[in-house]
């Protein structure tokens, strides 16, 4: 019995899709399909800074959003809890183990889906509404952070893990071209070391706060971060990947 929303059947009826292949598992079907979009030409754009328990965005019009994540980092907090005990009680039988710990995996990463889409959502509605593009880190040196025993340590704990991080990027650009909003990636490399508005390099005052020397200014380095990101994408202008 196949059981699908209106919302789901709706893109069945939409003649503006070309349906592509169709994919069978032993409890899921998947349609994909295409849509012809014509990418519109940003007024604007959108810096987003995604951190381990925040994701900090800015747009060219001067706002600036903070969507708490920090959800996700407890979830799999409480998770790695879970499988710990798991791990412990069935030891003994380790078919039974693998089940459940896969079991337990995979409801980590549907409740996870759940909250990043919530943003990611919130994110791309705002940049069609505005007509921006969006403006995202890429993700190439993150990756080689998180391998194990490089050395880092206190530094990059405050960053989402890579697959949360990967997802988040991948939920918003699907949705983005979908809706013909361009993404560019951007090298993030010293973000939080310049004044996104004069260039003067920032000096740390007190938590996560940073401070302009010429505007004896201060401001959170997520969003000098989001800024930076946002600004990079005119610097490095590169095409999406
Ligand atoms: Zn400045």
């Amino acid at each position: 019995m196949l059981h699908a929303s209106d919302y789901q059947l709706s893109f069945l009826s939409d003649l503006a899709l070309k349906r592509g292949s169709i994919t069978l598992t032993s409890d899921t079907v998947s349609v994909a399909f295409t849509k012809q979009t014509a990418q519109m030409d940003p007024r604007g754009q959108i810096g987003i800074d995604i951190n381990e328990r925040n994701v900090t965005w800015s747009d060219s019009a001067g706002r600036i959003e903070r969507d708490d994540t920090s959800e996700v980092a407890e979830l799999k907090e409480c998770y790695r809890g879970v499988r710990a005990k798991i791990a412990e009680r069935t030891q003994k039988d380790r078919r039974v183990q693998r089940c459940l710990l896969s079991r337990h995996g995979k409801r980590e990463r549907i409740r996870t889906l759940q909250r990043l889409y919530r943003v990611t959502k919130r994110i791309v509605k705002h940049a069609q509404v505005n007509r921006f593009g969006i403006v995202m880190e890429k993700l190439k040196g993150i990756r080689k952070l998180y391998r194990k025993g490089n050395g880092q340590r206190a530094s990059y704990r405050g960053r989402m893990n890579s697959w949360t991080f990967h997802e988040f990027q991948r939920q918003v650009e699907y949705k983005a071209l979908w809706a013909g909003i361009p993404v560019t990636y951007v090298n993030a490399r010293g973000t939080s070391r310049k004044c996104p508005s004069c260039g003067s390099s920032l000096t740390r005052v007190e938590g996560r706060k940073l401070m302009c020397p010429s505007f004896r200014r201060t401001e959170d380095r997520d969003v000098i971060a989001s800024k930076n990101i946002m600004a990079y994408a005119v610097l490095q202008a590169r095409p999406s990947r």
